[in-house]
């Protein structure tokens, strides 16, 4: 039987930091900071942006007629 997943993910930590791997770190905060990125084995990835969601424009919009 496989092992349950944990619920609550591991809290990083800079021995965790792809900057602290790399020796790209320069801050000696005691803590991890913002600036945190996982070391993976893909190298250095972007955190996850929010989708953009486009809005109708304006012109197409119900309840004005447009006149020329
Ligand atoms: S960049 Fe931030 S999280 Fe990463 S090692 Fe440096 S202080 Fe820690």
């Amino acid at each position: 039987m496989p092992e349950p997943m944990p619920r609550k993910p591991k809290a990083p930590s800079c021995e965790d930091c792809y900057f602290h791997k790399n020796l790209l770190c320069a801050l000696e905060l005691g803590e991890p900071c913002a600036t945190f990125r996982p070391n993976r084995p893909e190298g250095l990835v972007p955190p996850r942006q929010p989708v953009l969601l486009m809005r109708a424009p304006r012109w197409a919009s119900t309840g004005r007629a447009v006149s020329a």
